[in-house]
């Protein structure tokens, strides 16, 4: 079987992980509806295919994780996207998370820090014709030569929250990040209500890999 096939399988599994996560209390139907768009089994490795439906994260290579279907909803319901919003990801990994933002509309800027993960997912996202704008490098400091954002997206476990991100957001713009130790998070969510004003939310429970980089972890 090819692994860039969309099987009646692969589609009604999608549906089941769907219905899971609307009981496990996601609600923003478009998300929901990206969700049941896009194959998440395109984005894992041949081997573990069979597992791409199940709402748990898995190996990408690297060391480095692709976000549990659940997780991947939440902060994309955190970010409340609206079509044309421009948006930050700091941390590309398979590109999933990336793509589930460009469904919803947006223009999706992203950064990875592993280069072989950049030059992975650049060819993969070629390849199924998707066009985001890929970066290289520590994410920590953001992307300031595109800034400001309307909003902005953390996928790795970061120790605080880094001051460039919130710098980059235009006033009213959100910025979504786990926040904690090396293993725990919690997931913040700041909204900048003015140049010097903050709105800070937090919601318990994430497990999200490091934050490497100048406002990260050490390797
Ligand atoms: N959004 C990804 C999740 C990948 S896991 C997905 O949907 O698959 C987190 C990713 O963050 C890893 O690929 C890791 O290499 C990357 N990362 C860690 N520290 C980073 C940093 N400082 N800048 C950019 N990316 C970083």
């Amino acid at each position: 079987m090819l692994k860039l096939e969309d099987t009646y399988l692969h589609k009604g599994k999608r549906k089941a992980l769907v219905s899971e996560l609307r009981i496990k209390g996601i609600q923003n139907e478009a998300v929901l509806e990206a969700i049941n768009t896009l194959p998440r089994h395109f984005f894992f490795d041949t081997a573990l295919i069979s597992h791409a439906y199940e709402d748990k994260a898995f190996p990408i290579g690297e060391g480095q994780t692709i976000s549990q279907p659940y997780t991947v909803a939440f902060q994309s319901s955190l970010l409340a996207v609206s079509p044309g919003d421009k948006i930050l990801e700091i941390g590309t990994g398979s590109g999933y998370q990336a793509c589930i933002l460009h469904l919803l509309g947006a223009k999706v800027i992203s950064i990875e820090y592993q280069k072989k993960l950049f030059d992975h997912t650049s060819r993969f996202l070629k390849r199924l014709g998707i066009q985001l704008q890929l970066f290289y490098g520590d994410g920590t400091g953001g992307v300031p030569t595109l800034a400001p954002y309307d909003k902005i997206i953390v996928t790795a476990g970061a120790p605080v929250v880094p001051d460039a991100l919130i710098q980059q957001l235009k006033i009213g713009g959100i910025l979504v990040i786990p926040v904690g130790d090396r293993t725990k998070q919690a997931m913040v969510k700041i909204t900048k209500k003015s140049a010097t004003e903050i709105l800070r939310e937090e919601f318990e429970g994430f497990a999200f890999v490091p934050l490497l980089g100048k406002d990260g972890w050490n390797a």
